[in-house]
C-alpha cells in the first residue's frame, strides 16, 4: 500500500484492508478485459468537509484505499466542498489527520471547487446542447411538481426557454444579479422517469456565500449530484466506489458524462457500515457536539475516528474490524461487541502492564519491617516477552481496591476477607486480620500480615491461594484521574425512539464516570500519550490529552471481560 507518512500506522496485510470480494473481482474484471486500456486502477475517498471522519468512513477509506493498492493502483483524497455554508477547513485538516492515522496516504489532494469553472463551461455546454435551463420556480413548486414514486412530475412552465434566455439568465445568475433562491438551473431530462434523481435534477442554485477555498468568485454553487461524477471524471477516476444510497443516483452521473462525452467512471455500491449502539451520521454527531452531549467531536465516546483514537482505539484493530465487518450489497448491523473484541484482542498484545487502584482501599501489613522498602520485578506484558520488565516498589502500606475486600463475604467470593489469605501479585501471600472503620461505619483501613517467605508471590511449602490481586505502594503511588466510558446510547439500535422523541432520548446518562483518587503505581508518572495499558485486572488504559504534568487523566479504552461480574449476574447480586 501507498504509505509513506512516518506518523501512520505499519502497513496492514491485504487480507487485512480489502473486505471485499465483489468489489474485488468486479475491478479485475475490468483490469482483465483492459476496459480502461494501459491506464491504472484510480479510486478517490470524497469525503464532503462537513464534519469529523467517523468508523463509518473508515470502512470507505480501506476499501478506497485497499483495492486500489491491491491491483497497483492510486487513490485520491478529494473534498467534496460544493456546499460553502457546512464546511470548514477545520474539517479539511481533521480529515486528512485522520486519513493518515488509520495509515493510508494519498496519491493527489483534491478539492471539488478545484473544478467549478470546468464544471461551469460544461453546464454551459449543456444549455447549448438543450440539455439544461434555468427555472424560476421556487424550491417547494420545484418539490411540488416532481411528483412521487407512482405519479409522474409535471414539467416546469420555464422548461422550454430558447437556448439564448437560458445562456442569458445562467450569465446573470453567476454575475450576482438575483437573489439566494430565486432560480436554479435544472438538467433537461425526463419529468416522467421512473428514477426521481433523473427528473430535472438541479445542477446550480443561487447561493450568495463565502467559500473557505474560492471566497466570493462564485454565488452560484454545483448541486453535489453535478459535480460528483464529474469530478470523479476529471481524475479519472476508474473505479467509484460509494455507498448504496447513491445507486439511484448513478444514472445520472452516467447521463452526465455521456451527455459531455467525458471519462467513463464506473460507480459500483456497497454497503454502509451500521454498528449497534452507534449513530454514524455526520449529522446528528455534529448536534451532539454543538449541544454539547459530549464534549467536542474528540470525546472519547463519539465514533469520530478522533474519539476512538483519543479512548485509545488503534487504527490496526479498526481495519482488522472493517474488514471482518466484511461488505455486501445489503445494509445491515454489526455489533459493537465486534469492534471491541478485535480492540481488546490487539491490545491485550500490544500493551505494557501496569497496577493502578481505581477506587483505593488501604491495606496494612501489621507485619512488614517499619521503614522498610522493597523493589519486586514485573513482567511489562506477558504477552511479549521483548517487552521487558520494570521494578516495582512495595512497602508495609498498600492500596488495594475497595472491591477486593469484603468484611463479610458472600459465597464464591475469593478475595480479601478476615482470615482469608490471598496474593499480592508478583509480592507475596497475605491474610487479612482487621478493619478500621471511620463514623459513620465505612471500612478505611484494612490490617493484614504477609508471609515473608512466599516473596515473588510463592509460599515454599505449596500453600494454595485463590485469589490474586493487584496493589500499588501507598508511599510510592502516584494519584491520577480516571474517565470510565460506556456506551452513548442505551439502545441497540439508538433510532428505535417513541414517536415525536428523537436519537437524543435514548442516550445513556451514564456513559461518562471520572475517578478523582485513583492510585497508580510510580511508572505511570512516565506515560505518553501513544503509550497502551492494560491495568491489571482492570482493563485498558491510555493517557488523556488533558493531562498536565501535575494532573494525569487517563481514559478507560475498554473494561476487561470480568468473570465476577457475570457470576454476580447469573446469581442476581
Ligand atoms: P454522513 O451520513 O455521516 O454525513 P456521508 O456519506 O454524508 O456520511 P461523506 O463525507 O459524503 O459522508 O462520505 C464520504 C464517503 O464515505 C462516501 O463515499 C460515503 O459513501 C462513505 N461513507 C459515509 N458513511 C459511511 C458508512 N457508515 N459506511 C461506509 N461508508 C460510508
Ligand atoms: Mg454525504
Amino acid at each position: 500500500m501507498t504509505n509513506s507518512n512516518p506518523e501512520s500506522a505499519p502497513a496492514p496485510n491485504q487480507d487485512a484492508i480489502t473486505p471485499s470480494s465483489f468489489l474485488r473481482d468486479f475491478i479485475a474484471e475490468d483490469v482483465r478485459t483492459r476496459k480502461y486500456g494501459d491506464a491504472q486502477v484510480q479510486t478517490r475517498f470524497p469525503p464532503e468537509p462537513n464534519g469529523y471522519l467517523h468508523i463509518g468512513h473508515a470502512k470507505a477509506i480501506c476499501i478506497d484505499f485497499g483495492l486500489a493498492d491491491e491491483f497497483g493502483g492510486k487513490t485520491n483524497l478529494r473534498f467534496d466542498d460544493t456546499n460553502p455554508e457546512k464546511e470548514e477547513q477545520e474539517y479539511v485538516d481533521s480529515i486528512q489527520k485522520d486519513v493518515r492515522w488509520l495509515g493510508f496516504e494519498w496519491d493527489r489532494l483534491c478539492y471539488a471547487s478545484d473544478y467549478f469553472g470546468q464544471l461551469y463551461e460544461w453546464a454551459l455546454q449543456l444549455i447549448k446542447a438543450g440539455k439544461a435551463y434555468v427555472d424560476d420556480l421556487t424550491a417547494d413548486e420545484i418539490r411540488q411538481h416532481r411528483g412521487t414514486l407512482t405519479e409522474p412530475g409535471t414539467d416546469s412552465p420555464y422548461r422550454n426557454r430558447t437556448v439564448e434566455e437560458n445562456l442569458d439568465l445562467f450569465a446573470r445568475m453567476k454575475a450576482g444579479e438575483f437573489p439566494d433562491g430565486t432560480r436554479v438551473l435544472r438538467a433537461k431530462i425526463d419529468m416522467a422517469s421512473p428514477n426521481l434523481n433523473m427528473r430535472d435534477p438541479v445542477m446550480y442554485r443561487i447561493l450568495h456565500a463565502s467559500h473557505q477555498r474560492t471566497g466570493d468568485a462564485w454565488c452560484i454553487y454545483p448541486m453535489y449530484d453535478y459535480a460528483h461524477g464529474q469530478s470523479d471524471s476529471l481524475e479519472h477516476v476508474t473505479h467509484s466506489m460509494c455507498t448504496l444510497e447513491f445507486a439511484d443516483h448513478q444514472p445520472l452521473y452516467r447521463w452526465y458524462i455521456e451527455q459531455l462525452g467525458i471519462f467513463p467512471t464506473q460507480q459500483i455500491e456497497f454497503d454502509r457500515l451500521n454498528i449497534t449502539y452507534t449513530v454514524l451520521s455526520k449529522r446528528r454527531l455534529i448536534q451532539f457536539v454543538q449541544e454539547k452531549r459530549v464534549n467536542g467531536w474528540d470525546d472519547p465516546r463519539m465514533p469520530t475516528l478522533s474519539g476512538l483514537r483519543r479512548r485509545g482505539f488503534t487504527p490496526e484493530a479498526i481495519r482488522t474490524f472493517v474488514a471482518a465487518a466484511g461488505v455486501s450489497r445489503t445494509n445491515g448491523t454489526t455489533d459493537i461487541e465486534m469492534l471491541e473484541h478485535f480492540q481488546r484482542d490487539d491490545l491485550n498484545r500490544r500493551a505494557q502492564r501496569a497496577m493502578a487502584v481505581l477506587r483505593p482501599l488501604k491495606v496494612v501489613i501489621d507485619n512488614y519491617p517499619a521503614g522498610q522498602e522493597e523493589y519486586v520485578e514485573v513482567a511489562n506484558n506477558p504477552e511479549d516477552p521483548s517487552a521487558g520488565t520494570r521494578q516495582v516498589p512495595f512497602s508495609g502500606e498498600i492500596y488495594i481496591d475497595q472491591d477486593d475486600f469484603r468484611e463479610v463475604p458472600p459465597p464464591k467470593y475469593y478475595r480479601l476477607s478476615p482470615g482469608k489469605e490471598v496474593r499480592l501479585r508478583n509480592a507475596y501471600f497475605v491474610t487479612a486480620h482487621s478493619v478500621v472503620k471511620d463514623e459513620a461505619g465505612n471500612i478505611v483501613e484494612v490490617h493484614c500480615t504477609y508471609d515473608p517467605a512466599s516473596r515473588g508471590g510463592n509460599s515454599p511449602d505449596g500453600r494454595k491461594v485463590k485469589a490474586t490481586m493487584h496493589w500499588v505502594s501507598v508511599a510510592h503511588a502516584i494519584s491520577a484521574e480516571i474517565r470510565l466510558y460506556d456506551k452513548l446510547f442505551i439502545k441497540p439500535d439508538p433510532n428505535d425512539f417513541e414517536e415525536g422523541g428523537s436519537v437524543l432520548d435514548n442516550l445513556n446518562p451514564h456513559s461518562l464516570e471520572i475517578l478523582t483518587g485513583a492510585k497508580l503505581e510510580p511508572s505511570l508518572a512516565n506515560a505518553k500519550l501513544e503509550d497502551r495499558y492494560q491495568f491489571e485486572r482492570v482493563g485498558y488504559f491510555c493517557l488523556d490529552p488533558d493531562s498536565t504534568a501535575g494532573k494525569l487523566v487517563f481514559n478507560r479504552t475498554l473494561p476487561l471481560k470480568d468473570a465476577w461480574a457475570k457470576i454476580e449476574r447469573k446469581s442476581g447480586g
